[in-house]
Order: structure tokens, then sequence, then C-alpha cells
């Protein structure tokens, strides 16, 4: 017996490690745990477990058609997978398990202790590298280390892209099991029942794998032309929405590079798709980054020297920063799509993430936290790269004295205070140029509160902090580390 376990790969096209069982001897069955405690620990939404949840009904049916039975098993945490999996190895006569890698620190804790418990059953285990383009430890720098620059990476996983990439096959659907049941179906819907979610913010999303590679094929046809020119201003539809596909797995990446590349053999979608494919390069980057570097999983900085900034601890501003009222229009209006969709465009995520670390002055893993706990999209190596990249603590760092000015930003790409009026609806009879800044206009006592902080004068004080922390770092060491 073959076992494919499922874990944030959730679909059935486009996954390798599901075609290298079905291309075994002997039949092949699949197993996904559960694990609703270790979700808590990891600050998972309750709008991505709905998400993965529902994905998981569309799996085990047509998983159920292709006569393959996918059973859920309800674990708690990953600390109990490995007896389980023991027991239901032992049970089915499994010899053989193939599944997906994962890179963050528990969960390579987890294969281990799994790796070592099916060692003494004599279970083969098949990992592959299916979540991202190019392995993690594949590509070194000229001194063996991993690349820590995104520029020299992005070159070089180019080129080893342009000779391995191998396009991913869709599976095929045996006519045989047409009515095959997903029998643990009900497992997942009791489940369900426990997940705090209105309708107001689940009615916008559509979970699993056919949604999924709808939504990549409208993306290609309707956006990805005007990709570069669009992405950047939270008013438009301009980026594909897919990223709680390809952190659940519902969407293979590859699948993503393949429709880019071949796009690019159209001169009018050249431009777009090269620069889409450079946003799935920094999701490569990030996971080889976490794989690389264990205390990023342990609520590490990349910089130890940035261990020693003395954050403060300002209650009220960070209510205010939560709940979209810090007085800036823009960083309020992204706050507010954040808890009103489970999602925020890339631009705000870096405006907001930098007002909170830099304006704010309050510590960045407190922000990424309060992301994870909303974001449908939710994902632990992209999520903690964009914040340390924002409170440059991190790789690439943006140097630590350049601050996103918000009203610049807002300025820039809201000009005409659309998205502002969409989120912050007090601002909306405002013109566009007084939306960027509501305190030039004399407002209704109450209506929008004035700015928390001043920008003025934040960029000095950052340069100051960054400047001590490096002096205390070059004095004392890695304390923290
Ligand atoms: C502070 C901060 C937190 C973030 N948290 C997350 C997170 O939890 N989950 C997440 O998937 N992305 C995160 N990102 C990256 C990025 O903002 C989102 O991937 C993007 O906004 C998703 O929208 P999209 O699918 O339309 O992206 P598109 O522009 O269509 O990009 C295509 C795909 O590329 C990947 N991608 C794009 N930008 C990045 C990036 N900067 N880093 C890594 N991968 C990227 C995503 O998988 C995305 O779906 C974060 C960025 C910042 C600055």
């Amino acid at each position: 017996m073959n076992l494919v376990w499922f874990r944030n790969d959730l679909r059935v096209n486009a996954h390798r490690a599901l075609q290298q069982a079905l291309s075994e001897d002997g039949p092949v069955t699949a197993l996904y745990f559960l694990c609703e405690k270790q979700w808590d620990t990891h600050q998972v939404a309750p709008l991505r477990r709905w998400y993965v949840l529902h994905s998981l009904l569309e799996l085990g049916e047509q998983l159920a058609r292709m006569g393959i039975e996918l059973e859920i098993v309800d674990a708690g945490t990953f600390t109990a997978i490995p007896s389980l999996l023991t027991q239901r190895v032992r049970e089915l006569g499994v010899r053989q398990i193939f599944c997906t890698r994962e890179y963050p620190l528990n969960e390579r804790r987890r294969d281990e202790a799994v790796a070592a418990a099916m060692a003494e059953l004599d279970v083969a285990i098949h990992g592959v590298d299916d979540s991202v383009l190019v392995p993690p430890r594949v590509l070194r720098t000229g001194k063996g280390t991993p690349y820590t620059v995104f520029g020299a990476y992005k070159r070089r996983w180019d080129a080893w892209l342009d000779s391995h990439f191998q396009p991913p096959a869709l599976t095929e659907i045996a006519d045989t099991h047409r009515d095959g049941v997903f029998h643990d179906r009900a497992v997942v819907e009791q489940a369900l029942t426990r997940v705090p979610v209105s309708e107001s913010l689940t009615g916008q999303w559509e979970p699993g794998e056919k949604a999924a590679r709808q939504q990549l094929d409208r993306f290609v046809t309707r956006q990805l032309a005007g990709y570069q020119k669009q992405r950047d201003f939270p008013a438009l539809t301009g980026t594909s929405g897919l990223s709680a596909a390809l952190s659940a797995g519902t969407l293979s990446v590859a699948s993503c590079y393949q429709a880019a590349r071949e796009a690019m053999a159209d001169a009018g979608m050249r431009e777009g798709a090269a620069c889409w494919i450079g946003e799935l390069a920094w999701r490569d980057f990030y996971r080889q980054i976490m794989a690389q570097f264990p205390r990023l999983s342990r609520g590490g900085a990349f910089r130890p020297e940035t261990e020693w900034l003395q954050w403060r601890r300002d209650e009220d501003h960070f209510l205010a920063w939560c709940e979209g009222r810090t007085g800036y229009p823009l960083v309020d209006a992204a706050m507010r799509q954040l808890v009103a969709t489970g999602w925020m465009h890339n631009r705000l995520r870096m405006v907001t993430a930098m007002f909170l670390s830099k304006h704010l002055w309050l510590d960045w893993r407190r922000g990424e936290a309060f992301f994870m706990e909303h974001l449908m999209d939710g994902d632990f190596a992209a999520n903690n790269g964009g914040w340390q990249w924002s409170a440059s603590s991190g790789t690439d760092a943006v140097p630590y004295f350049r601050v996103f000015n918000p009203i610049r930003q807002s300025q820039r790409f809201d000009p005409e205070g659309e998205f502002i009026a969409r989120w912050v609806p007090e601002l909306r009879h405002l013109d566009n140029k007084t939306i960027h800044e509501p305190w030039k206009q004399p407002l209704l006592a109450g209506e929008y509160p004035p700015p928390i902080v001043p920008h003025q004068g934040v960029r000095e004080a950052v340069t100051e902090s960054f400047k001590s922390a490096k002096k205390m770092y070059d004095e004392l060491g890695s304390a923290h580390e």
C-alpha cells in the first residue's frame, strides 16, 4: 500500500507526491492530520481554517472519484502524529509514504520524528519540494552560504529554472469511481462547526482547487498583461488574489509559473508576466530563508543586532492600528480591509507594517501575529519575511533610515482616494486632495481622529534607535539569539 500524506497541498492536479504514489505498484490511500491545537499555537486565522477545511471537503470528493480514500485523523497537535501514523501504517500495511516537504521548524521537527518512527517499521518516506519552484538548499552563493539578498538570488533562480523546470502534469481522474464516497466528510464538517467565522467574511471567497484553477485562468486572461502597471494600486483588481490558494496548496506554484512562462511568448503579456514571476521568486526566497535560518521560526530577528531595539509598549496605539484609527487614512483603510475581508493588498501590507514598526515603534512581532490572526493567506515564511523586511530587521531589509511616508504613499498609490473612500466612509465626502490629509479640513469632532503620531521626526528617531542597537550588539553581542 502507498500512502499520500496531504498537508498544505490540498489538490489533485500538479501534485508530484500524489503522481509518484500513483506510478508505484499497489493501491494508493491518503491521509490528512487535523491539528486544530497546532493551528491555535500558530495563530491561524478562522478564515484560513474555513478555507482549508472547505478545500479538504473538495479534495476528499475528488480523491474518492479517483478511487482513493482520504482519511481525516484528528491529531490535535503535531506531537501526536508519529504514533498515530505508526498505528495507521501498521493497520493498512503501508510500505511507502509520499508527501510535500514543509520548511518551518515545527513542521521539520514533526517530519524528523515521523521519519524516525517509520525507519523502525522499514517504511520509506519520499518527500518532494513541490511547494516551491526551486528547492531551498539548491542555490548557494560562491562562498557556499544561503542567498540573503533577493536580487542575486533571483538571477540564479531564473537561470536554474531555465534549465530545470518541468511543467506540472494534470492528474488523470479515473472514470470508474464516479460514485466514490468521501467517508470522512463528517469529520471535516464537524471541525467546520468549531470555526468562528461569519458569512459576511466567508461569502467573499471560494475555497478549493477548482476555484483556484479558475482564478488563475481569469487572472492570466484579464490582468496579467497589465500586472506591472496596476499591481501597486489597491483600488484596482490588479493582482492575482491567489495567495490563499498558493499557501494552502489548492494551486501549485508550478502551474502559476508555467502559465506565466507561456504568456511570455506573447509580446503584449511579456512585461506583466515577467513581473509576476518576480513575485513567485520572492515567495521561494522567503521559503529558502525560513528553511535555512531556524531562529526565524523561534521568533528571532534575521539581523541579530535588531534584537537590541527598545520597542514601545503603547497598548492604545496598538489598538488604534488594529482597528484602523491611526488618523492616517491609507493605513486605516488597509487595516479595515484586513479585518473585514481577511486579505490586504501587498503595497498596504508594507505601509501598515512600516507604520507599526517605525511610526508607532511597536515590536514587529505584534503586527506579524495580528496579520496571522486575520489573513486568509497567512503564510509563516511570507508573513515573517514581509514583516522583517518592513521593520528593517530582515533579509534584504530596506535600510532602516528609509521610512515610508504614509501621506505620500496615499497620494501616490491611491491618487483619487478611491480605496480610502471605500474603507473609511467618514472621509468619503472629501476631495481627492484633502482625503489624504483630512486634518487640513475642519472635521466634525469625533468624525475621524487626528494623526496619533506625527510623521515628522520618525526617520531621525528610527536612525538613532538602530544606531544604539548596533552599538549594544557590538559591545555585548547577540544576547537574545
Ligand atoms: C508585512 C507583509 C506580510 C505578508 N504576509 C503574507 C502572508 O501571510 N501570506 C502571503 O502569501 N503573502 C504575504 N505577503 C506577501 C504579499 O503581500 C502577498 O502574497 C500578496 O499581497 C498576495 O496577493 P496576490 O495573491 O494578489 O499577489 P500577486 O501579486 O498576484 O502575487 C502572486 C503570488 O506571489 C506571492 N507573493 C507576492 N508577493 C510576495 C512577497 N512579497 N513575498 C512572498 N510572496 C509573495 C504570493 O504567493 C502571491 O499570491 C506579505 C507581505 C508583507 C509586506
